[in-house]
């Protein structure tokens, strides 16, 4: 029996890889990096399931046409004529209501049910990684956006998510170390955060202890495929025979996927990462993960830094840093924390790309028209919070044949994307 070959060595991936290698397959992991502006290595790291709202949100069609306008701003545009992005940022603002959002929002939740306990069952089975339980506090400086905000959690509620308002002053007896330009928030205690790279790190070393085959610095250039089935991948490091492939090659997806004549519209979500270590000396250190909503800027306390992350580049696949939007970052970080600095020149600036569909949702199962080629991919802002639940839905559709129930709004053949006759 040939192996399941897992295309991508980011977090998904290493995901979709253990879960098949807990169920007896014999898997192999195939990365053409590794890449610096894979998304799974600098990120903010957060174990987030209140934050399963999809991207594509009311009102802000609106804000973006503004914020396209304003390279510093938390979501930038930048214009191309290139008709496969026009259409991508059409269906984007399409999706921009609150009906869409809802649905969105419900079926990333449900896949998100078993996010925590599957954590647990990560680290019981022997993956090492830096994890912290500090909750997550959302922190505002507009009265109107905290009162609208804290008044659309009402769908998170089913999912065990609920929060008082803060006002002023409790936010600062949470966490003295905020400003007083700081009006209120809310906090969810049950979210973690991980050191993202320990988490890929961990990942790797428990599946090479248990035999599976992880090969960097390979990358996919063809798919071989006939009637519905896939045999074989071409790679730079030769041919490479398969009882199944899955994709999760984050926001190279498309381009994989049209190897195998299927459309997967991923666009790269340029975010920024601002690395302190060792942290700034503030009159208050802070103790635990903030998201500041004004500037969408998230702050990460990890073991010796902090990290600040932030900001949505469309762009393409471009790793090009701009100063100005490091700048912008920290920035936001002096507004609502005492003392931090605001240049960013004592930071390490990451780039990342996010995988980023349209709708917002990302691509889990079989891709249309195939039997034995599965797709794991555009995940978002949320990759790593879904990277377990993902692998264990795809490992049951690979093992079973049958897609479990919660992975059904993501079937990756709800973008029409056809198999090319061959
Ligand atoms: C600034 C920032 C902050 C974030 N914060 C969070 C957070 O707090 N919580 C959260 O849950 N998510 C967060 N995310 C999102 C999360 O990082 C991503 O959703 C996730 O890492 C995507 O993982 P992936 O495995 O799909 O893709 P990637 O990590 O990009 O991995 C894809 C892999 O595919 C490989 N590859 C590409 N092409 C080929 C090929 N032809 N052949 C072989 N291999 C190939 C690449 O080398 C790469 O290693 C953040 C992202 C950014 C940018």
């Amino acid at each position: 029996m040939e192996p399941i070959v897992v295309v991508g060595g980011g977090v998904i991936g290493l995901c979709v890889a253990h879960a098949l290698h807990r169920r007896g397959c014999a898997v192999t992991v195939v990365d053409a990096g590794p890449a610096r502006a894979a998304a799974s290595h600098g990120n903010a790291g957060w174990i987030v399931p209140s934050l399963s709202g999809p991207v594509p949100a009311p009102g802000l069609a609106r804000v973006s046409a503004r914020w396209m306008l304003r390279p510093d701003s938390p979501l930038y545009v930048r214009p191309r004529a290139n008709p496969g992005f026009l259409r991508w940022l059409v269906a984007f603002w399409r999706r921009c209501n609150a009906r869409d959002h809802l649905a969105g929002l419900e079926a990333t939740a449900a896949l998100n049910r078993r996010t925590m306990s599957l954590f647990d069952a990560l680290r019981a089975d022997g993956v090492a990684f830096e994890e912290h339980r500090d909750g997550l506090a959302f922190v505002y400086h507009s009265r109107h956006e905290l009162a609208r905000d804290h008044a659309a959690l009402a769908p998170l509620r089913p999912f065990g998510y609920d929060a008082p308002l803060l006002d002023a002053q409790a936010m600062r007896e949470l966490e003295p170390a905020l400003t007083r330009a700081v009006v209120g928030g809310y906090r969810f205690p049950q979210e973690r955060h991980v050191r993202p790279d320990s988490l890929v790190t961990g990942l790797e070393a428990r599946l090479r202890r248990g035999g599976v085959d992880l090969r960097t610095g390979v990358a996919v250039t063809g798919i071989e495929h006939r009637d519905g089935r896939v045999s074989a991948l071409a790679t730079t490091a030769g041919r490479v025979a398969a009882e199944a492939v899955v994709v999760c090659a984050g926001a190279w997806t498309p381009a994989v996927m049209r190897l195998a004549g299927v459309r997967v519209p991923i666009e790269a979500g340029k975010g920024y990462g601002l690395d302190y270590a060792p942290p700034p000396a503030l009159p208050d250190p802070i103790r635990a993960p903030l998201y500041l909503h004004e500037a969408r800027v998230a702050v990460t306390p990890l073991a010796g830094l902090v990290r600040l992350a932030g900001t949505m580049e469309l762009a393409g696949l471009n790793g090009r840093i701009a100063p100005r939007r490091a700048a912008a970052i920290a920035a936001a970080g002096a507004a609502s924390v005492r003392g931090w600095p605001t240049d960013p020149s004592r930071a390490t600036v990451w780039v990342g790309f996010r995988p980023m569909t349209p709708d917002g949702l990302p691509v889990i199962g079989l891709a249309p028209g195939f039997g034995n080629l599965a797709v794991a991919g555009g995940h978002a802002m949320l990759g790593v919070t879904l990277a377990p639940a993902t692998g264990e839905a795809i490992a049951a559709l690979l093992t079973t044949g049958r897609a479990p129930d919660v992975i059904l709004p993501f079937d990756p053949g709800r973008f029409g994307g056809h198999r090319r006759a061959r």
